[in-house]
Formats: C-alpha cells, structure tokens, sequence
C-alpha cells in the first residue's frame, strides 16, 4: 500500500517534550559551539529555521540546566529583532519550557547559551580516562538529553537538518552525527553538514585525540589512536555488513557510515549516531566476536533513523525492527547457525527481563505509557527482544519473502518520518493481516502490543550450536571434570561459552570454578560478556582469584548494562554494600549521567538504612 492510502500521521502529543502540537516547527539548525574544556562548558548559538512560523504567535523549547542568555528573532532578509521569551518551571527530567514569542514576519530564532558543568548528555573526560594523553568529550542524547546541550525541539517525531561550526583546542579532532573531517586541521574550527533530517536525539558530538582508518570506500573507524589498530582488525566486516543490510531492505541512505570508538565510560554498547555510530570499547574482543552490535547500529539506520519512533513509548518500533534485522544481517555474513545461537541468548535475556519486571507489568507491553517517567525507564529488554519475537513469530506465520516485503516496503514508504504504535498497526492491518482472514488472531496482535509477557504463540528459538554447550552442561552435572570434556577456549564462540556460563547452577563452589577456570580461562577473557556471565558466578561463591578483575572491569568500564548486574550482584555479598560502595565512590567519575542516574539509586543513602 503506498502511503497516500493512509491517514497523514498526526503527531502524537509527546509526554516527554513541550514541543507539543503545533504546526509551527523548527526545520533547520545553524550551530556554533566552543567547546572549553578547562570549565567543562559550551557555549552555543541555535539558529533555528522555521516551518509555518506564521501559523503561531510563539514556540516552545526544550532546555534543561542551560543558561539561556539572549533570544531574538530573524525575519527572511536575517535582520534581528528582540523578542520576548520565558523559561518555565524547572522539571527535574523534562527540564524547562523555552516560550519565544514570534512577532509577524519570523523566519528564525536566535538562542544565545551555556551548558552547564553539570549537563547530563556530556561527559568530560580528563586524560587519565582515555586511552591516550588528551582530555575527551563525548555526548549521549538519547532519550531526551539533546536538551541539556542544545536549545531544541526534542521530541522524537520532530525532524530537522543542520550545519555545525565548533571551535576545539587546537590539537583535537571534533566529529558529529554529520559529514565529518577524516583529519585534524590547524586552526580548531571543524564545519559540519547533516543533509538529512534527523530528530534531536541524534545530535552528537565528540572531541579528542582521534585518527581516522577507512575500511572501504563509504566505511572507516575513528579511535584514540592507541585504539585504532585493534578496531580496525576488529571491525573488517563492516563493508560486507552494509552491503547484507542493503540487499535485506534497500539502500543505505546516509552516504557514509562510519564508526567512532569511545573510551570505556561510554555508557551504552552502541550509539546510533547518523553516518557515524558511537561504539563501547568493550565490544573489541579481539575475534570479531561481538560485531553483532554493529549490525544492530547499522541497522538503525533504517528503524529509528530513516523510520522513527514517534514518542519514547513506541520505542520498541526502533529497537524490536532493529534487533530483528541485526540478526539477518549476522545470518547472512555468518550462517543461520550463528544467528541462531544470537536468537537464544537474546530470548533468554527477555526472560530474564520478564521475570525482574514481573510477568504481570505493564512495562513488559510493547506499547508503553511513559507518561510523568523518565523515558529511560523503557530502556528494557522488552522494546528489543519482545519486540524482535513478535517479527519472528509472525514470520513463522507468514515465511521470510512476505515479512521482507512488507518491512522493505515500510522503511521506503516511512523515510525521514515518525512512526507511532497506532499508525504502524493500521499500516500492517492493511498491508499483511486484514487480506488473510484469520491471521491477526493467529498472530495474537493485541496480546504481543497491549498485553503483559510473552504471548503463548512466541517462536521458541533454538540453536544447533548449542547442543553441544547443553551436552557439556549435562555432563558437569554429573561430577564429571572440567577438563574431560570441555573443549579449548578458542573452539568455542564467546556466545557458546557465555551459553555454557548462563547454564551453570547458582551453587558451584569455590573449587568448581577454580577447575572451570583452569581450562577456560575465564578470570583473563578479553570478552566482556564472558566476563560478566563469569562474575555472577565468581561473586556469588566469593572466588577470590576473580575479585581483582572485578574492581578492574567495575573501574574501567562504564557500559550501563554491565555495571547495574554486577553492582546488584556485589551488594547481595557479605559486605557487598561497603565494597560497592567504596568502588563506585573511586569509579563514578568515569561513568556517564546516563549510568550514574540509575546507580545512584541503587547505591545511594537509603540502601545504608537496610
Ligand atoms: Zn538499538
């Protein structure tokens, strides 16, 4: 069905921006920023272009701990005008309401500002927290902290191009969600040009001590430079991973796609940045063997960049899609058995996550009510995993060739367009579900969008691969010894042996790891999600030859989803609390907002009291 059959998409109202329903939109931004990092601020100028500016008598901004220091207005010609404007009532999540009052005749509007030391989307690295010498900056927008460093309508179903001037110290190399330099120049000044719409959470910025590799004629990584070789091997299938994505559900749209490795406080595994995503160090195994999550920010390139999610409550349209094209792209370079054994995992860390949620919550809904919450508290396993479920499920039921037709035609009919759960739902009504009758109640629609859990008709997937993992499980329950019967580290994927970890009883003493150890080498892995499958048994048993690689990882690494398990598994410790504690205090500094807003509260005051 094209897309003049279906109702022009209204907006949904956005609980999380004041942005709201007006026709009168920003379209273009001009920014200028000097990135100062003695006082760890930016000081910025937000030209934005308006669309419909007549339709209003005033707009309304998102601005969280800025200090906004003059507003005008610019007619066609670019003459300025003062104009009235008022900040709103403080909001500890949604910031402030930015009114400017738009006099006849407005084309544009001016915002002069700082950031604040404090702001939530930047992290100031000093020098001894990167791989290198030089201090580093690096920003995190998503969900809604793109206000706390620009002006901005930041509402996900607001879209709008731009072009950047930002001044740095001399020596260091900005890059930014847009057409970016490959090397340093000597004046400071980079200028930037994003060509294609993007909404607010997709602005990003990063200045350090950064070289260039490219990979091939559209791909390449930036790194610190003590980083760039490894990433470069590690990342040598990123040309044939564009390519899979391209042949699954059309052309890439973003010109170029590069990568930028962060240091280790970054605090996500991957940033979806337009043409160049933000990467974890910690996805450098070594063996290629944690690239999956470059397919999946790859593949957000179609779901969530080109076709986005219209609030953070129908974030499981950006992520479920994602997840589901992921393990394509995985399936066509590597074979359906790799992708399978990625499948398994992923449907044990939705169960996982059901279970800490409670069967019953509606935070396991695919659809989600985020209203008067941070937009983070959807940031779960549900939006991803159960979401990717529902694609398999119903490609069970419909066979691959339908289901590709239909999502290759929906990312080309949506391009560069929000996407709420409402309209997505009428579209595949009408596209698959309405001309075979029968089919949504076989599918379970509502119960997968509106229901809690996993429906009863779920694809239970399962790994060939595995099967020998299980075996070796069976056998070590038995009694038999480790070194009998498991394999050497390196016959094995890290996705196998993070397997056998996961399927190993919660009651493994002290001397039952040392021999698991002894033959897989568990304790030294360069893998971090060996690792962490690891401590959760190290932990539990108090195994001390693992308690320095630890602290090692809980200092080093700021990745969210490491640290929340391992924390959470530290404080259930004899002492567990004081030792958290004493490590956070010496780590904090290394984490991002992002991951220190959800530690905080799990490591704060009130747990002293317990
Ligand atoms: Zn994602």
């Amino acid at each position: 069905m094209s897309q003049s059959k279906l109702p022009a998409l209204i907006l949904p109202i956005d609980p999380h921006s004041c942005a709201g329903g007006s026709p009168t939109r920003v379209r273009h931004l001009q920014l200028e920023l000097a990135v100062d990092f003695t006082s760890h601020t930016l000081s910025g100028i937000a030209t934005w272009q308006l669309v419909n500016p007549e339709s209003a008598t005033e707009i309304f901004f998102d601005v969280r701990d800025l200090t906004v220091e003059a507003v005008v207005t610019l007619d066609a010609a670019g003459a300025a005008s003062e104009t009235r404007y008022h900040l709103g009532p403080v909001h500890a999540v949604l910031g402030q309401a930015l009114q400017v009052a738009l006099p006849y005749g407005t084309a544009a509007v001016r915002i002069t500002y700082r950031t604040s030391p404090t702001a939530a989307a930047l992290q100031w690295l000093a020098p001894d927290q990167t791989a290198g010498t030089e201090p580093f900056l690096f920003t995190q927008s998503q969900a809604i902290l793109a206000r706390t460093w620009v002006p901005c309508q930041d509402s996900p179903g607001i879209r709008f191009t731009y072009e950047a001037t930002v001044r740095v110290p001399a020596h260091l190399l900005a890059l930014m969600s847009a057409e970016n330099p490959q090397h340093l120049n000597s004046t400071g000044e980079y200028r930037f040009r994003m060509a294609q719409p993007i909404p607010s959470y997709l602005l990003a910025l990063a200045v350090g001590d950064l070289a260039f590799a490219p990979l091939s004629h559209r791909t390449g990584v930036y790194a610190e430079p003590a980083t760039l070789p490894g990433a470069t091997a590690e990342f040598g299938d990123l040309e044939q991973m564009v390519k899979a994505a391209e042949q699954l559900y059309g052309p890439y749209r973003w010109e170029r796609y590069d990568l930028l490795v962060l240091p280790p406080s970054f605090p996500f595994g991957g940033m979806e940045n337009p043409r160049l995503t933000f990467v974890t160090p910690t996805i450098l195994a070594g063996d290629r063997s944690l690239t999956s999550l470059v397919a999946h920010e790859l593949a957000h390139s179609w779901s969530g960049n080109l076709v986005t999610n219209a609030t953070w409550n129908d974030f499981w349209l950006n992520e479920g899609f994602t997840v589901y094209f992921e393990r394509r792209i995985m399936e066509h370079l590597y074979g359906r058995e790799y992708a399978d054994m990625l499948q398994v995992l992923g449907n044990a860390a939705l169960h996982h996550t059901i279970t800490e949620l409670g069967a019953t919550s509606p935070d396991t809904h695919l659809r989600l009510d985020l209203a008067g919450r941070d937009p983070d508290e959807g940031l779960t396993e549900i939006a991803y995993e159960k979401g990717c479920a529902m694609l398999l499920t119903l490609e069970s039921l419909i066979g691959r060739p339908r289901l590709d037709a239909f999502i290759k035609e929906y990312f080309t009919c949506f391009s560069f367009q929000a996407m709420d759960t409402a309209t997505f739902l009428h579209y595949l009504r009408a596209e698959l579900l309405d001309p075979e009758p029968g089919l949504e109640a076989r599918l379970n629609l509502a119960a997968w969008v509106d229901g809690p859990g996993l429906p009863a008709n779920a694809m239970v997937p399962s790994s060939a691969l595995f099967g020998a993992v299980e075996q070796a499980l069976a056998r070590l329950a038995k009694g038999e010894a480790p070194a009998t019967l498991l394999p050497r580290p390196a016959d094995w994927s890290s996705h196998e042996w993070v397997h056998l970890l996961h399927g190993l009883p919660a009651s493994l003493t002290v001397a039952q790891l040392g021999a698991l150890d002894a033959v897989a080498g568990f304790t030294n892995s360069g893998n971090a999600e060996i690792l962490m499958a690891w401590f959760s048994h190290t932990l539990r048993a108090s195994y001390q030859p693992a308690e320095a690689a630890v602290e090692k990882f809980l200092r080093h690494v700021g990745r969210r989803k490491f640290l929340v398990p391992l924390y959470r598994a530290l404080l259930a410790t004899p002492n567990g609390l004081a030792r958290a504690r004493a490590i956070y205090a010496e780590a904090r500094p290394n984490y991002h907002s992002v991951a220190t807003g959800t530690l905080d509260a799990l490591l704060g005051e009130p747990l002293a009291q317990h």
